[in-house]
């Protein structure tokens, strides 16, 4: 076998970044002006250069590469801010505002140090960083990485996990076809990419394995107690410390104590079992989404589900094959966008692409977090003129709809009784905006019925809904999400004199500065807190990185002033949130004419942010020593 020459590989790569590594490389901003009008947004199927315009990029960027690595050219110096400019635009064929530049070039390494790595400004005495504990409740994604930036700081750090190993969310859920569908080369930690995901969407199992990867790679496993779960914890002025109480996998009660406490266990944690009659009756087997019994066999048996939310939309088309009827309660549509990558499997040469050429991974990544980030955001925001608030926000937002209905026409055909309930009655992106897999064209087939009647009860062999109507079922699936609302339930967790989180948010008002900081609790981090949910796109995991680095700014700010607490003043913590809801009021989230897991019971949106991923970033780029007390 021979091997491929450079010329042949580099085939396999994307035009855009492809261009951009030559771009970056070259500093020949002349080809971005030959390849500009075939790049017209941020997807690889975006892009239409003709094979011979392809080929001549192929043929310089081998030339180019060939004669750095020989030594005949020298890589061009990093692009200077009016190139970075124009690049970005290019890359993703849309203008992107220059305010995000800052951003993008701490991303991709371009400007020094990379932001998310807190050094020490003026390192504190050996002995007050070995002294200095900090507790972390969760091994699940932020825990990880919350814990691999804290070991890079020098501080210790214990994690407490209730499951047997990391992982979080995606070591319990094991659904059938569950899977990220953020894209997963920016679903991924920014400091640890993997060019070898086998999908551009991952499944479970190995979005599970990374994570372990990760764990062992960084030796954050030996500070995880695994199986041990965090009943209390309350803050103690006096010892300036958190007293933690931990519950073994026997039962027994140990005692723990930390000088500051990072909570990551997140917002979907907590299944949320419905208040339906009968629930507990039910004969055969019935299981959560986040529980799932793998042991259970659904081939040939009458599976009646209830919920049509993200997980819902990945489980039924992945076991409509197998089972004998698929009953699907639906209380109320989401929207699905249709992504041709969804299903597809990344090609050994864009594998061989994101491994070997030099700043491709990084403008693949700026493509992702372009695509799936704050370029809709405009879109969710309310026109106060707008002649259908019910249905839109805008017209951007109308004409995404108007897109969305066309695909689940197409996918349902010619069924108008179909048609009517799969489409929801109000704006794009009200509820999480889901990705179709293969949702609509599995509706209709024959042994898959769409009850949308509102369920009565459960009976043992079935659902009893509207009109005592009875559809039989043998397994009773729930993916009814999870209690985003009871926010760090069923922990105990109280600060300054004993005042519990409970008693300051009630059953579901959760509040935050920043999602991670809580008045009265301190050296209390949350990780993927209060208002952080990222729903108009983004990866959670960015999000994550931006808490970790704000949580290091702030031990770094203790330890280095000689104090032993830092607590958000109360006035900081109240203006931010009238903030987020004066934001919310204008964008899609509130609209009264949807309910979702993002609104408590008044309406108020807790769980969602309203901010652009580069306003967060900015939020969480420094810390302001004026917003806290020290002690
Ligand atoms: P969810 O979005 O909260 O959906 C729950 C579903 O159950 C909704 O359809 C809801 O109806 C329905 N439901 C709840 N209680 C009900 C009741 N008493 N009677 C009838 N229906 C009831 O939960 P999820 O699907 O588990 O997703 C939660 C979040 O997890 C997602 O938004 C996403 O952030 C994350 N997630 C991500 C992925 C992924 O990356 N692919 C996959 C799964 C989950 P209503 O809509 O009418 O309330």
């Amino acid at each position: 076998m021979t091997t491929p020459s450079l010329r042949t590989l580099i085939e396999g790569a994307d035009l855009a970044p492809l261009l951009m590594m030559y771009v970056q490389l070259s500093g020949d901003r002349a080809e971005l002006d030959r390849y500009r009008p075939h790049i017209r947004g941020p997807w690889s199927w975006m892009e239409d250069a003709p094979p011979a315009l392809r080929a001549r990029l192929h043929e310089r960027c081998a030339a180019l590469l060939e004669a750095i690595q020989s030594g005949r050219e020298q890589a061009a110096p990093p692009p200077l801010p009016d190139l970075l400019a124009e690049m970005v635009s290019t890359c993703v064929g849309q203008t992107v505002p220059d305010e995000y530049l800052p951003l993008i070039a701490h991303e991709m390494g371009l400007a020094g140090t990379p932001l998310l790595d807190v050094d020490w400004r003026a390192r504190p005495a050996p002995q007050a960083i070995n002294d200095f504990h900090v507790a972390v409740i969760g091994a699940g994604e932020s825990g990880l990485g919350m814990s691999i930036k804290l070991a890079r700081l020098g501080l210790r750090y214990t994690i407490f996990e209730k499951n047997p190993t990391v992982g979080g969310i995606w070591f319990e859920n094991q659904y059938p076809s569950c899977g990220v569908d953020t894209p997963n080369h920016f679903y991924q930690y920014s400091f640890e990419p993997n060019h070898n995901w086998s999908r551009y969407f991952s499944p479970r199992d190995e979005l599970w394995q990374y994570l372990e990867r990760v764990a062992d790679r960084y030796a954050v496993r030996p500070h995880i107690r695994f199986n041990t779960e965090v009943t209390e914890a309350a803050w103690s002025d006096e010892r300036a410390c958190w007293e933690i109480v931990v519950r073994e996998a026997d039962g027994t009660l140990r005692h723990f104590s930390a000088h500051a406490l990072v909570c990551a266990v997140g917002q979907l944690n907590r299944p949320r079992f419905p208040d339906i009659e009968g629930l507990d009756r039910f004969a055969g087997p019935a299981m959560h989404t986040a529980q799932w019994d793998p042991s259970v066999a659904l081939d040939g048996r009458r599976v009646a589900m209830i919920g049509t939310g993200a997980s819902g939309m990945q489980v039924g088309p992945s076991i409509a094959d197998r089972v004998a009827q698929l009953s699907i309660f639906q209380r109320s549509p989401h929207w699905a966008v249709h992504n041709p990558l969804y299903h597809a499997r990344v090609e050994p040469g864009k594998k061989w692409a994101l491994a070997n050429l030099p700043h491709y991974a990084s403008w693949y990544r700026f493509q992702l977090f372009w695509a799936s980030a704050d370029s809709l955001y405009p879109s969710l925001q309310v026109d106060p003129g707008w002649s259908t608030p019910n249905l839109s926000l805008n017209a951007e937002n109308h004409a995404m709809r108007e897109r969305l209905i066309e695909h689940i026409r197409a996918e349902v055909g010619d069924d108008p009784t179909l048609l009517a309930k799969a489409v929801p009655n109000y704006p794009p992106y009200g509820k999480r905006m889901l990705r179709d897999n293969g949702w609509f064209r599995m509706l209709r087939r024959e042994h898959v019925q769409l009850i949308t009647d509102p369920i009565e009860a459960i009976e043992p062999d079935g659902v009893r809904t509207r009109g005592s109507k009875h559809t039989p079922a043998d397994i009773l699936v729930l993916a009814t999400g999870f209690r985003a609302d009871r926010l760090t339930w069923p922990m105990k967790i109280s600060g300054r004199g004993g005042v519990t989180l409970r008693d300051r948010w009630g059953d579901d008002d959760p509040r935050a500065y920043l999602g991670i900081t809580v008045p009265g609790f301190p050296n209390f981090f949350l990780m993927y807190g209060p208002n952080t949910n990222l729903a108009h796109g983004g990866s959670a995991i960015f999000h994550s990185e931006c808490q970790t680095r704000y949580t290091l700014l702030a031990l770094r700010e203790v330890l280095e002033r000689g104090q032993r607490a830092l607590e958000v003043r109360e006035d900081v913590h109240d203006e931010f949130n009238r903030r987020v809801d004066a934001q919310h009021a204008k964008m899609v989230w509130a609209h009264p004419g949807v309910g979702s897991w993002y609104k408590n019971r008044r309406g108020r949106v807790f769980a969602t942010s309203p901010w652009r991923m580069l306003d967060y970033w900015n939020f969480t780029r420094s810390l302001d020593p004026s917003e806290y007390r020290f002690s």
